[in-house]
């Protein structure tokens, strides 16, 4: 029988009581293991009563003890790893190595968020005029929320909720509906951890949810991951309701490989940039870009044969890939591959007829590698977020330049050499908001900021690090002076000469 998932509001749990409900899978066996309610705008309405309540006292608290509750906090969060990674793999799917790599990751911004006092100082400047003073503080906003995507669960919301909590916000996550459990960890975590009651609550839902949020007066500013039609709408209608908005959407992204390349180094990249998670990353790399006929073909004839036996299996027995989230998905991904060949793609590894022995109701798709796409094609243009990856050929730079900067997506990109001044060309021009030189996923640690460019992310500030810090806080400069004797009345403008 599927378990009733609840909320999460005002440090206790809450039942549904919209009457709808979603239903969450084991990917790896396509059964229905628990029920998640999708919450009206009325339960919305009382998460965010409860951070509402919360935020005086929340916000009084001195950033020291804020911190120490965040240090308490990362205690349990790396005791709970396993855990919480074995939760991510029950309802996502990735391989548990995986899942415990992005536990790792959301640790990290645990750890920048107990260091944000350092942050929080503002600036000083003495004698701004005669005996006056003037300083700068960053003050939290009030209540902020997050919606976040199904591919990372856990180190999605944890880009967000540490750092707006350290600043002195109080907090309401709406997790994916499709993997919402490890939401539920993280709220307890928080509890134990000595966090007020308020100061985080959960509300599973989808897009009632989500435009009860967006629509919210008291919700202050809005932190959007997801697919791009999706950050769009989340974009223009929070910021249409007066909210600050961070939207960070959907990817294609390209890793260039010159002729001068570590070519065995650039295929085990590739292998597992393309194929690690099923492809279900916003970082994956999707496309090789491969400068020069004799680099593509001597890439596709050394990767082919890896990704026609990437080891695929449930993702508790940890394999190089596990199922994709659900069986919508996978049929969308299949979808993809199917118009690929339809538009003339060479498919030099087909994965679509995939099985893993037991698990015959399970979301499997093998690795499926196309040569000779070309910029046109749908399979080039659209993000597929599956285990697909497509070899472009371009004659030279300057080619593979001008077709990463004419894709829509700018999110991650790279590119393999070892020729420094190419590498210094790539980086300074190349239209993405991450760039790796010889490293396929240039994740930013947490103390860097995370994000991509054009419509990979709507809104000026990217997530975690210092944009973290100045999306969460706002500005307030006071300029002082502690009159001695008695003053004239000044009626031109002060010029604090
Ligand atoms: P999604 O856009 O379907 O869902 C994201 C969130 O939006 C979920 O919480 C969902 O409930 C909500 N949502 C879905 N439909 C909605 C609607 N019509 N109105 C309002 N809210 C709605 O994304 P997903 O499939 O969960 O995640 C995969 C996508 O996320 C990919 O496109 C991937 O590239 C992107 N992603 C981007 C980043 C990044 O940093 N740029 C990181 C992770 C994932």
């Amino acid at each position: 029988m599927p378990h009733p998932l609840h909320h999460y509001v005002n440090g206790q749990r809450r039942e549904g009581g919209s009457g709808r409900f979603g239903d969450v899978f084991d990917p790896a066996t396509g059964a229905v293991t628990a029920r998640v309610p999708l919450a009206s705008s009325d339960e919305v309405a009382q998460a965010v009563d409860a951070a509402s309540a919360a935020f005086p006292d929340w916000a009084a608290t001195t950033p020291p003890n804020r911190a120490r509750v965040m240090f308490r906090f990362r205690e349990l969060l790396e005791r709970r790893a396993d855990d919480l990674a074995r939760i991510i793999v029950s309802e996502h799917g990735k391989a548990l190595s995986d899942a415990r790599g992005e536990v790792a990751r959301g640790l990290e911004v645990v750890e920048f968020a107990c260091g944000i006092p350092h942050l929080l100082k503002g600036e000083h400047s003495m004698n701004v005029g005669r005996g006056v003073d003037s300083w700068t503080e960053c003050a939290p906003l009030g209540v902020a929320a997050g919606i976040t995507p199904f591919n990372f669960p856990a180190m999605v919301p944890l880009w967000m909720f540490p750092v707006a909590l350290a600043c002195g916000n109080t907090f309401v996550l709406k997790p994916s509906e499709r993997d919402p459990s490890a939401s539920l960890l993280l709220a307890e975590l928080l509890r134990q951890a000595g966090l007020p009651d308020g100061a985080f609550n959960v509300v599973h839902g989808d897009k009632a949810a989500v435009d009860a949020l967006l629509d919210e007066p008291r919700v202050q500013a809005v932190s959007f991951v997801g697919s791009t039609p999706i950050a769009e709408y989340v974009y223009a209608r929070g910021c249409a309701a007066g909210k600050r908005v961070q939207a960070l959407g959907g990817a294609k992204n390209h890793m260039v490989v010159l002729p001068d390349a570590d070519l065995d180094g650039a295929v085990s990249a590739l292998l597992g940039a393309g194929y690690g998670s099923a492809g279900e990353r916003c970082m994956a790399i999707s496309v090789a870009v491969c400068v020069g006929e004799a680099t593509a073909d001597a890439l596709v004839e050394r990767l082919a044969p890896k990704v026609a036996a990437l080891r695929i299996g449930p993702g508790c027995e940890d394999p190089e890939m596990g199922p994709l989230v659900t069986a919508a998905h996978r049929d969308k991904v299949r979808g993809h591959v199917d118009a690929g060949v339809a538009e003339g793609a060479t498919l030099v590894v087909d994965g679509r007829a995939c099985a893993v022995e037991g698990h015959d109701g399970g979301f499997f798709l093998g690795g499926c590698l196309f040569d000779r796409v070309t910029p046109s094609m749908r399979l080039y243009r659209e993000e597929i977020f599956g285990p697909v990856l497509c070899v472009v050929r371009v004659p030279d730079l300057e080619s593979a330049l001008e077709l990463v900067n004419g894709h829509e997506y700018g999110n991650g990109t790279a590119v393999f050499t070892r020729d420094g001044g190419a590498a210094r060309e790539f980086a300074h021009r190349v239209q993405a908001g991450m760039v790796g030189i010889n490293v396929p996923i240039p994740v930013p640690m947490a103390f860097h900021s995370f994000g991509g460019w054009k419509r990979s992310l709507f809104g000026p500030l990217h997530v975690h690090g210092p944009d973290g810090v100045r999306f969460y806080t706002r500005l307030k400069t006071i300029t002082a002076r502690w009159p001695e004797g008695e003053r004239r009345a000044e009626f031109v403008m002060p010029t604090m000469g």
